[in-house]
């Protein structure tokens, strides 16, 4: 165990967005010294090997609240891991954990960042963000449609390059639809779009196309994907998507 990770602490761990090469080593480090790790299935075979001889609590899909709380309890006594995938502070656990750890006295915490989806979906595509840009997740489970919506429309008429997490679920498919129906009154239909599926794992998928010819890959676009809407001056290049970060108003290349 690393002199570092000797006394009772709780590690909010973002374990990359699933090739193992893309764990850091600073999460490696804090799981390898950790006695528990808490997470749910997927992520806890996402890195499977390194942990095979900690305590492991697994919990379901949907559990954050119970899998914070029980985090909290255990991280005053114990070295104690709490798992995100990507990273922790993107629709991940830092949040729940820290808001949960408020009400518990003397816990020491740590947030250790993670590659999150979008940085390895941008990287596939080539160079799609590279100005501002706007993460939006479809997911109306804690958040309302209302606040989607409008999120959606300010975003897009604001210009930003649009990052969609969460697109679609087994039980909520329509609101994708309606994610573009918004994003298509501020986007032209030759918009460039990256579909991301998989990114650093098994199936990974990537597809550069536009805004008018998006809806012939519906049917791969679940939750295990990301959808990227460029800007008005991103451009599609071969199977990339560049969006130009301004240099081209100051100077000839
Ligand atoms: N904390 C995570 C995001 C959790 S929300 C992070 O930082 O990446 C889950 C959503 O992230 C998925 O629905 C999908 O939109 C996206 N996602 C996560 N991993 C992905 C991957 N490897 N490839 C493509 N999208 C991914």
């Amino acid at each position: 165990m690393s002199p570092s990770l000797s006394h009772a602490k709780l590690y909010i761990v973002g374990i990359g967005p699933g090739g193992a090469e893309h764990l850091t080593k600073k999460a490696t480090d804090v799981l390898l010294g950790s006695e528990y790790i808490i997470g749910n299935g997927t992520y806890l075979d996402q890195i499977k090997e390194i942990i095979h001889d900690k305590k492991i609590i697994r919990s379901g899909m949907g559990g954050e609240v119970e899998r914070a709380r029980k985090a909290v309890e255990l991280g005053k006594d114990h070295i104690v891991s709490i798992i995100s995938g990507g990273d922790a502070n993107v629709y991940g656990m830092a949040g729940i954990v820290l808001e949960v750890a408020q009400k518990a006295e003397d816990i020491e915490i740590e947030v250790i960042p993670g590659v999150t989806a979008i940085s390895a979906a941008a990287s596939l595509l080539g160079a799609p963000l590279i100005n501002d840009f706007a993460i939006i997740s479809l997911s109306d489970l804690l958040t309302p449609q209302k606040m989607i919506d409008q999120r959606l429309r300010s975003a897009a008429e604001a210009d930003f390059v649009i990052a969609l997490y969460n697109p679609k679920s087994r039980s909520r498919k329509e609101n994708f639809g309606r994610a573009l129906d918004i994003i298509r009154k501020y986007r032209t239909e030759n918009t460039p779009v990256g579909i991301v599926k998989n990114a650093t794992r098994e199936g990974e998928t990537v597809i550069a196309t536009t805004l008018g010819t998006l809806m012939e890959y519906d049917n791969i676009i679940d939750m295990s994907t990301i959808v990227l809407i460029g800007n008005s001056e991103s451009k599609l290049w071969k199977n990339r998507i560049i969006t130009p970060r301004g240099y081209q108003r100051k100077y000839e290349y």
